[in-house]
């Protein structure tokens, strides 16, 4: 037992007035002897120590125990009562932690003392001794039980607390390494018979996984020292398997050297409150979660079926709220809240991520390509005038879009995809909308190293072209190449575009690569041109970004690289997609205009897979059109693919425009381009890109009809 200062304890303990201290029953000492003592001078001597003492009989003493008793002194100096035998009777009802008892004789032996210990006595006195030091022993019995029964007081009064509210509590010992769960905690998981102590991992495994990382970040910030609170809202798994979302706060325990000994908290379930947004009244994160998992789940059972989800951000929001007020940005993020639902059908789901950012879920798609064509929509209602306290505002949104496939197995899979779209299409400007694609999965730190290696990649000259010959499907003569750019990585080997384009373009990367490309493409259609064309018309093409349309310097560097290595600029073409342009059409033409203006070709690449618009091709400059591998593949076999071929063929020939039939593997597929008369074909079948050495035999075989080749 620890050693009290007993005027310390008194002093905390102060008894007031009423309280079980001074009342008869709950007197500091009970002092038994063999009849009532008076003038005795240890009774005395704890009187003077403002002690409530009070001298019964055995009998009456042995009745007059109870809780409330600061300590009872036995004393059997005479001999006329038997000590241990009332000691006995005492330890019959009470523990020594509930009542001290405190024998007292005269002349004490090692045996007595061993003899009342056993008995379960608290502590022996000898009265032989000095009188003060016996008043000072059992000042402290008194003062330790008394600090002992108030802290179980409180500790029950904290029990019943605890009990009592809504929170779950635990307590975490760090030095046992054991996790204690309050009754409610586990009962907020509805887990029926929690144990008294569990090991910590059985808290931390049911958080969810999107949010465990985090958890355990601050959990360890706040034991290492940097907080000594710790504060935390995620999902843990309840017992059926579904999840609640739970506020924790916890206070850490350190011991002198500021080393953590243990944390312990409340658990709040928050589930209701997370579950509505409470501005707008929309379902939040929670219930569309759950929801997309329910039709994730029929999906399954229903092949074939797909759904989509949104992530929509509106932009502007917080000019909004900083030009005009808070109030009005509410309002704004209200009427969009209600349009949008008003909107939907009443089986799709409008949700609020909070703030400004919203998600639609469409339950039932019938073709994945109606997915863009819904997100016009959206943006189109959000772009609708607002009338708002005499204000008229006009919002534009970027969309995230994800479409249902077999890797998503839950609703978190695609909200996360959903998110990372959203991302995309911010990167690029307001107003944008993109559709998820796996290439978009890398981790961020992942991409982070690609890119720093990139850039040295980039000055070191290991961005190569590649090239992949383009035949006419009339005479069979080769009439020009694709450049494709590889990266010779020093440890990787050759890397493909799809991994390291989408780098490029997000840092800002493609700009500098694509004016080295020029140059590569440049100096290879001079040797070309030299070497084999002998006065043949060719053209090399050059895949362009949507960030090197609004690079207005390019079209100089261009020019600049094929005067350089004396190769006309009429043998330069490049290839933009649809999308590209819809990025900024205005600044996109004029740009191709430039480059039409500058003696360059320029070629529609993946067509079909964009928005296909008439209109807008005929605006702009193209005189080739490359029908995207889509539409190539396995067209032998289906009669509405060959209908689509034919009337993209029809239409390009409309326009003028040599129509190249892309990504040919079979010769099939070779059969149907060729009777669709059209211009050009690319593809494995033909030849797959190639570095430059090794394609010195086609080149020198130039002009041998392109079908001996086949
Ligand atoms: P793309 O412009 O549509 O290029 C055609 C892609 O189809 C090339 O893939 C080519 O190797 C592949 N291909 C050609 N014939 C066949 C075939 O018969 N079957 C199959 N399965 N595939 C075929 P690659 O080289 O991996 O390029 C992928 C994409 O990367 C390109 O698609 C283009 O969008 C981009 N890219 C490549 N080089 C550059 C570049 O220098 N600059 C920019 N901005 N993008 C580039
Ligand atoms: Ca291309
Ligand atoms: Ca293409």
């Amino acid at each position: 037992m620890n050693k009290i200062d007993g005027n310390l304890a008194r002093s905390i303990l102060t008894p007031v007035a009423g309280s079980p201290g001074t009342d008869d029953a709950g007197a500091d000492v009970l002092f038994l002897g063999p009849e009532n003592v008076v003038d005795d001078p240890l009774v005395s001597a704890l009187r003077d120590r403002a002690l409530n003492v009070r001298t019964l009989n055995r009998t009456d003493g042995i009745a007059a125990v109870t809780d409330s008793v600061g300590a009872v002194v036995i004393d059997h100096s005479n001999g006329k009562i038997d000590g241990i035998e009332t000691l006995d009777l005492v330890r019959r009802n009470y523990t020594d932690e509930q009542v001290p008892v405190i024998l007292v004789r005269t002349g004490i032996g090692v045996e007595d003392c061993a003899e009342a210990l056993s008995h379960g006595a608290n502590d022996v006195v000898d009265r032989a001794g000095a009188l003060a030091l016996a008043v000072q022993r059992i000042d402290d019995h008194v003062a330790t039980g008394r600090l002992r029964r108030q802290l179980k007081k409180s500790q029950d009064r904290l029990t019943l607390a605890i009990e009592g509210s809504n929170d779950g509590i635990w307590d975490w010992d760090i030095g046992t390494g054991t996790l204690q769960l309050s009754y409610r905690w586990y009962e907020i998981l509805g887990i029926r018979n929690g144990r008294d102590a569990v090991d910590p991992d059985y808290w931390l495994d049911r958080i969810h996984e999107d949010e465990r990382n985090t958890v355990l970040t601050d959990l360890r910030a706040s034991l290492d020292g940097l907080s000594d609170r710790f504060s935390s809202e995620h999902r843990i798994r309840h017992e059926n398997g579904t999840y609640r979302w739970v506020h924790v706060h916890a206070a850490v325990a350190r011991n002198a050297d500021g080393e953590a000994i243990g944390i312990a908290g409340s658990m709040t379930d928050i589930t209701d409150r997370k579950a509505i947004d409470r501005l707008t009244g929309l379902p939040n994160r929670g219930p569309l979660s759950a929801r997309i998992d329910r039709t994730l789940g029929r999906i399954r059972r229903h092949p074939g079926a797909a759904a989509a989800l949104y992530a929509i951000n509106i932009d502007g929001i917080g000019m909004i709220n900083e030009g005009y007020g808070e109030a009005v940005g509410n309002m704004v993020l209200k009427t969009i809240a209600g349009r949008l639902t008003s909107t939907l059908r009443p089986t799709d789901v409008v949700a609020s991520f909070g703030g400004d950012v919203f998600g639609v879920f469409l339950d039932r798609i019938d073709d994945p390509s109606d997915s863009l064509r819904v997100g016009k929509r959206i943006q189109e209602v959000i772009s609708e005038t607002i009338e708002c306290e005499g204000r008229t505002i006009n919002l534009t949104s970027g969309i995230g879009i994800v479409v249902s496939t077999d890797r998503h197995v839950s609703g978190s899979d695609m909200i996360s995809e959903a998110f990372t779209a959203l991302k995309r299409a911010k990167k690029s400007g307001k107003g944008n909308i993109s559709l998820f694609d796996e290439k978009m999965e890398m981790s961020a730190a992942r991409r982070l190293d690609i890119e720093r290696e990139l850039r040295t990649g980039i000055d070191n000259g290991d961005i190569v072209l590649a090239y992949q010959p383009i035949f006419n499907l009339n005479t069979g003569e080769l009439t020009g190449f694709e450049s494709l750019a590889r990266w010779l990585h020093p440890e990787r080997g050759m890397v493909s575009p799809g991994e390291f384009i989408p780098v490029a373009e997000e840092s800002g990367l493609i700009v500098p690569m694509t004016t080295r490309l020029i140059e590569v493409a440049a100096e290879r259609a001079a040797v070309w041109n030299e070497t084999y064309a002998n006065g043949r018309p060719f053209f090399l093409s050059v895949n362009l970004s949507a960030q090197n349309l609004e690079t207005p310097q390019l079209i100089k560097e261009t020019q600049d690289a094929f005067d350089r290595f004396g190769a006309p600029l009429s043998c330069l073409k490049i290839e933009v997609t649809e999308s590209q342009m819809m990025k900024d059409f205005d600044g996109g033409r004029r740009r191709l205009e430039e480059f039409r203006e500058a003696g360059v070709n320029i070629a529609i690449d993946d067509f079909g897979t964009g928005y296909s618009s008439l209109s807008y091709l005929t605006q702009l400059p193209f005189d080739m059109l490359k029908i995207d591998r889509s539409f190539i593949m396995d067209a032998d076999l289906s009669a509405e693919k060959q209908k689509i071929l034919h009337a993209i063929a029809a239409l390009g020939q409309s326009l003028d425009m040599a129509i190249v039939g892309e990504g040919v593997e079979r010769i099939g597929e070779h059969e149907i381009i060729k009777s669709l008369n059209m211009e050009a074909c690319q593809g494995f079948f033909y030849g797959k890109p190639a570095l430059p050495d090794d394609l010195d035999p086609l080149l020198s075989a130039w002009g041998i009809d392109m079908d001996a080749l086949c």
